[in-house]
Formats: C-alpha cells, sequence, structure tokens
C-alpha cells in the first residue's frame, strides 16, 4: 500500500535513492526496532581517517522538514536523514567582551567559530577570543599540524562566514577582502594584522578550497610581502591552480593546491519559484528545478563535493609519509539566504543540493567506513509550515503553498520580520547526525562548542 503511492508521487528514481540511503547507513528492523544498528555505530573504530563535516546554514528542523516534505512526501527520507546516531545542539553566542552572557540568536560567524575552535564568541567574530580577540586555533589548524589534508567547499563566498571559521581570524566577517578592512583597520597587513579573510584563506595552504566570491580575491593586497598582487596572484605564488568552472576543476590535478573560485558572489541557486508575499499570498504551484541566471559551467554542490573527496583522497595515497587522511568542510550556505529572501523554492532546492552532496559522502564512506561524516546546521531560519490559512486566520508575515511530492499543498510561512525585510535567524536548538568512528558524541543534547572535541577526538587530536 505505501510502496505503492511511493511509486505513483515519486518514481521508481527516487525509491531506489532512499533505500540506498537506508542500506548504507541504518538498516532498522521490520518492526522499527534499531537497537542492533545503534550499538554497531557507537562500537565503530576509535580514530576516523577522514573526517566530512556537512553545514546546512540555517538548516532547523523546519528546513529539514520542508524539504523532506517536497522532495519525498512526509513519508519519505532524505539521505542525511539515514545517518544512525542523532542528537540536538544548542548554538548560542555571547555578548561581545563577555565568555558567558549568551546572546540568544547566533549568527554564523558565531556558530561556526564554535565547532571550529571549541569556544563561544560574539556574532560577527571570526574565530576570535569574545574578550581578547586573540586567535582561537581552529580544527583545520590542528589537523593540518598533524598532516591530514584539508579541503573547504562551500556554495557562499569562500570568504563567508563558514567557510571562514576554519581558515581565518578577525575581529569582524564583513573584512573578506583587502579592499573591505575599513571597520578591522587594526587587522590589515599594513598595521601589523593577519590581513583580510581572502588573503588569511590562501595562506593557510589548504588542499582544496572550492566556492564562490571570486570578487574579494581579486582585490589588491595593500600590505606585506604580496602587496600589489591581487589574492588570486598571491595565491599562485603561495602554489595554487586557480580554477573558476566545471572544466577546470574536472582537469585539477591533485599534484597542486587548487584555488575553486565559481562565481564572483554567491554561488547561482538550484531552483527557483514564486517568494512568499502576505496572505493570500501566490497561487500554489511547484518549483521549477532550475535557474536560468545559473551558467552550465557552473559546478553543482554535489560535483564540488565529489571532486573534493577525490583529489584529498589522491592526495592521501600519494603522501604515505604523512600517513593520515583528510579533513573537509562542505557548506550548503544558501539555504540561509533564501530564507532571509522569504524564497521556499531557493530554500529547498539548496536543501535538497545539499542532501545529494551528502549522498556523495555517504556512498564514498561505505567503501572507507574509516570515515566520520557529521551533518549539521549553524542555526535555525524562520520558516514553518503552518496550517492552511484564511481571510480570519493567517500568517501575519509572507507565506507560499507549495504542492508536494505527496501531491498535497504544503503552507511555508516566514515572519520572523516584517515582509520585505530580511527575516531573522531563530535561536533554536539544532539537528546533528553522524556516522562513523566517534560519532556517538552527537547522541544527546550538546553544545556546538562540543562539535569541536567531536572532530578532534575523531581525528586523535585530543
Ligand atoms: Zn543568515
Amino acid at each position: 500500500m505505501r510502496m505503492q503511492r511511493r511509486l505513483t508521487h515519486l518514481g521508481a528514481t527516487t525509491i531506489a535513492l532512499g533505500f540506498l540511503g537506508l542500506t548504507t547507513t541504518a538498516h532498522g528492523a521490520a518492526n522499527g526496532d534499531r537497537s542492533a544498528d545503534v550499538r554497531r555505530a557507537i562500537v565503530a573504530k576509535k580514530h576516523a581517517k577522514n573526517v566530512i563535516l556537512f553545514i546546512g546554514d540555517g538548516m532547523g528542523d523546519s528546513e529539514i522538514t520542508i524539504a523532506r516534505n517536497y522532495e519525498k512526501g512526509a513519508a519519505g527520507r532524505l539521505a542525511m536523514d539515514g545517518l544512525p546516531l542523532t542528537g540536538a545542539y544548542t548554538t548560542y553566542a555571547v555578548k561581545k567582551g563577555t565568555s558567558d552572557v549568551p546572546d540568544y540568536v547566533t549568527d554564523s560567524a558565531a556558530s561556526g567559530t564554535g565547532w571550529a575552535t571549541g569556544h563561544k564568541t560574539y556574532n560577527n567574530a571570526v574565530s576570535v577570543d569574545p574578550v581578547t580577540l586573540a586567535p582561537l586555533t581552529t580544527i583545520l589548524e590542528k589537523a593540518q599540524q598533524a598532516g591530514f589534508k584539508t579541503g573547504n567547499v562551500t556554495t557562499a563566498e569562500l570568504t563567508d562566514a563558514t567557510p571562514a571559521v576554519l581558515d581565518a581570524h578577525v575581529s569582524l566577517r564583513g573584512c573578506q577582502g583587502p579592499a573591505d578592512m575599513a571597520t578591522c583597520p587594526n587587522e590589515t597587513k599594513q598595521a601589523g594584522g593577519l590581513g583580510s579573510i581572502a588573503e588569511q584563506t590562501v595562506e593557510h595552504g589548504i588542499d582544496v578550497l572550492l566556492g564562490g566570491g571570486r570578487q574579494r580575491f581579486a582585490q589588491t593586497v595593500t600590505g606585506g610581502p604580496y602587496a600589489g598582487k591581487t589574492v588570486i596572484e598571491q595565491a599562485q605564488a603561495l602554489g595554487y591552480d586557480v580554477v573558476t568552472d566545471q572544466a577546470g576543476l574536472d582537469a585539477a590535478s591533485p599534484g597542486t593546491k587548487l584555488l575553486g573560485l565559481f562565481s564572483t558572489g554567491n554561488m547561482s541557486l538550484e531552483w527557483t519559484g514564486p517568494g512568499a508575499a502576505p496572505y493570500p499570498g501566490p497561487d500554489a504551484t511547484t518549483c521549477t528545478r532550475s535557474n536560468p541566471a545559473r551558467a552550465a559551467t557552473e559546478p553543482h554542490l554535489a560535483d564540488m563535493t565529489a571532486r573534493a573527496i577525490e583529489l584529498l583522497s589522491a592526495k592521501v595515497k600519494g603522501d604515505k609519509a604523512a600517513n593520515r587522511g583528510f579533513f573537509l568542510q562542505v557548506e550548503g550556505a544558501s539555504i540561509d539566504k533564501q530564507d532571509h529572501a522569504e524564497n521556499p523554492c531557493g530554500q529547498i532546492g539548496e536543501t535538497v543540493e545539499l542532501d545529494r552532496a551528502i549522498q556523495v559522502a555517504l556512498d564514498w564512506a561505505a567503501k572507507n567506513p574509516d570515515t566520520l561524516i557529521v551533518v549539521s546546521a549553524d542555526h535555525g531560519h524562520t520558516s514553518q509550515i503552518v496550517e492552511a490559512q484564511s481571510a480570519s486566520d493567517h500568517s501575519p508575515g509572507a507565506i507560499a503553498t507549495l504542492v508536494t511530492a505527496d501531491g498535497q499543498p504544503m503552507v511555508v510561512s516566514y515572519a520572523s520580520n516584517l515582509h520585505g525585510r530580511s527575516q531573522s535567524h531563530t535561536g533554536t536548538q539544532v539537528r546533528i547526525a553522524a556516522q562513523g568512528p566517534r560519532a556517538a558524541n552527537v547522541v544527546g543534547v550538546t553544545d556546538q562548542t562540543g562539535l569541536f572535541h567531536t572532530l578532534s577526538l575523531a581525528l586523535g587530536l585530543e
């Protein structure tokens, strides 16, 4: 009965994918007893050779459920739903100048600093102490020092907060390129500081850097040994191949460090559809699974993830002396950005693409089980699934009605700010799920800073 319904609404390909997700992760008995799967997941090896961390920016439980309902149906499951061990973690930031006064709604910079360094900081801060502003050592820096290969992949600008927390230390997240330093005058190279996020990113020697933000790297360095060069020229001088499209990504060699800058700003959205609007909102519709503004040469997040894993594992094989694996972070950035913009199809398309990237990693981990995979978010966001709306009872914000994979209407409301303004993050706890060595550390209710320790324990770094 259930199978027939799924066949009718979803088609065979979706079902095959759904089953693949389940068979490669948690099996579960027919009666739903998952005890054996959970036991097996907990007694995995002590250390991971490789760690892949997926972050859905703004991907709270609402965003996951909206994407699942739309793409798979209410009874369907996403690839990320198949991870056997799941918990919730708290995401709050702290007020600037304090180490323990909570700021209940975090931004991506403070939350990312939490898992990148194990320390809370204030909103807008990138891996610096909230009181002293001193740089905090990141998990990527620790992994590099121990001989792991490293990668940082995002659909945002590579200088945006979530990628930056791994490879930059700056008091304000807006200081992204050498020409963006007006609010961080004491942190420029001339002033004896660490420089912009773009400069710090290429100076870290990360093996694979893939994302958007070419405009930041095209800016001219104003101090230090690379003054007068663009950050792209600086990267080339430091040994990077710089590529700008899918063909360049395909042709990249594991023998060289790779900087892929596939867009001037954020990378293009996957899907399009009507923006949410005040009641009654746009007519019920489905999303368009393409974006005319997206160039065919621009890689998708799943492509970037597959290539990053290929290149990093080839580098690992080519460096037997180090005898270490790799650490890779992959961010689906525009779930958040489209939540801010009241764009449900944009938001769902980005969530589904992140899920495709997660499936790539799950398939790879099926053959490389000494890999810890973690899937989480940095903070909750505004979108909510609400009841059918009427003239007397409706959201005070913006709504859109989407026809889901079940063939049913789903009303999505955006009401954490006035319509047309940037919708607000929310302060809710968010999901964290994992499989592989030390995955059990995500179970229960933890804090975002605990993920730093989960990652370092898995990599054998503490
Ligand atoms: Zn945001």
